[in-house]
């Protein structure tokens, strides 16, 4: 009987191992001429990606991922929008690389191209295949894919200072409208997943996942995840950490304020100087008047002293 229990259970543990791989099964397809970067996404392929498993709740790869790495001459290159450099179908475990297109935010680099498209998969798997909003797997994606670095920080301070987006409906709009509008999705729907983790715990996007997959809806999963509602979620991030995290550090930091106290003072040296000015004219009217009054009076010599102290102060 016992026998039969440690049987059992050594069974469980090799079924698990085998569903559920740290890393990803990844089969490349490539021309010929991109025989050297299809070894590079192999090498990529047997890092790590406990980032993406544990943003997507899931405890390890249970099948094969289909990788087509596409030259520039490809039908798939020619009907993509420049600006894509990837592309994943969850549903058909598929993923189309643009080697050439590698430069361009978020995906810099070959490495987080191929992390960012394994978790759409990943993304798609754990949703059970339900529709999952844009900007919710795009910020996954992007966060399981590349560390929060200075140029993230940039793009989010540009995207919240001006008149961008606050919502995540504004997201989807810059998603779908591509191009720059995109880019600034992808560095606002990052931070709000990162904002997101750092608010509700870092498993948050896996249980909403989880959520998604039992058939909820987004909204639903978001307030099961979260105890809030999406919108007030939005509010805070979009509104209050955007004023908390980019104007007030900047309004306080030491630069600002020497900056702010040396306007201060050019403005003080200024209305001085005209007050100066004001004063000069009113006492050479004086002295005019006096002279022309009494002509055999001499000048104020004290007075003309005190007008060269005035000048010397604003100088220096
Ligand atoms: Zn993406």
């Amino acid at each position: 009987m016992r026998s039969l229990a440690v049987g059992l259970c050594i069974a469980f543990l090799t079924a698990v191992g085998a569903a559920a791989r740290p890393a990803p099964d990844l089969l490349v397809e490539n021309p010929p001429e991109l025989d050297a970067v299809a070894d590079q996404v192999r090498a990529i392929g047997r890092g790590d990606f406990s980032g993406a498993l544990m943003m997507t709740g899931l405890m390890g790869f249970s099948s094969p991922m289909r990788v087509v790495v596409a030259s520039e001459e490809s039908t798939a290159a020619q009907e993509t929008p420049k600006w894509v450099s990837g592309f994943a179908s969850g549903e058909s475990r598929t993923i189309v690389l643009f080697p050439e297109r590698v430069s361009r935010y978020p995906d810099d680099s070959l490495r987080t191209l191929v992390h960012h498209e394994v978790a759409h998969v990943l993304v798609a798997e754990a949703a059970r295949g339900r529709p999952v909003p844009r900007w919710f797997n795009e910020g996954v994606a992007t966060v399981a894919a590349r560390e929060w670095g200075i140029e993230d920080r940039a793009r989010y301070a540009a995207a919240v200072v001006g008149r961008g987006p606050r919502t995540v409906d504004a997201l989807d709009q810059g998603f779908a409208d591509g191009g720059r509008r995109a880019i600034r999705s992808y560095a606002l729907a990052g931070a709000f997943i990162r904002w997101l983790r750092a608010e509700y715990g870092v498993h948050v996007t896996g249980s909403i996942l989880e959520q998604l997959g039992r058939e909820m809806a987004f909204r639903e999963a978001f307030v099961r995840a979260t105890g809030d509602t999406l919108e007030r979620a939005e509010y805070r991030f979009f509104v209050r950490e955007a004023l908390w995290h980019t104007w007030v550090p900047f309004v306080t930091s030491s630069g600002v304020l020497w900056a702010a106290i040396t306007i201060l003072a050019i403005v003080a040296i200024r209305r001085r100087q005209t007050r100066s000015a004001a004063m000069r004219e009113r006492w050479e009217e004086e002295e005019r008047e006096l002279v022309r009054d009494r002509p055999e009076r001499p000048l104020d010599f004290n007075r003309t002293r005190s007008l060269d102290e005035v000048d010397d102060d604003v100088v220096n």
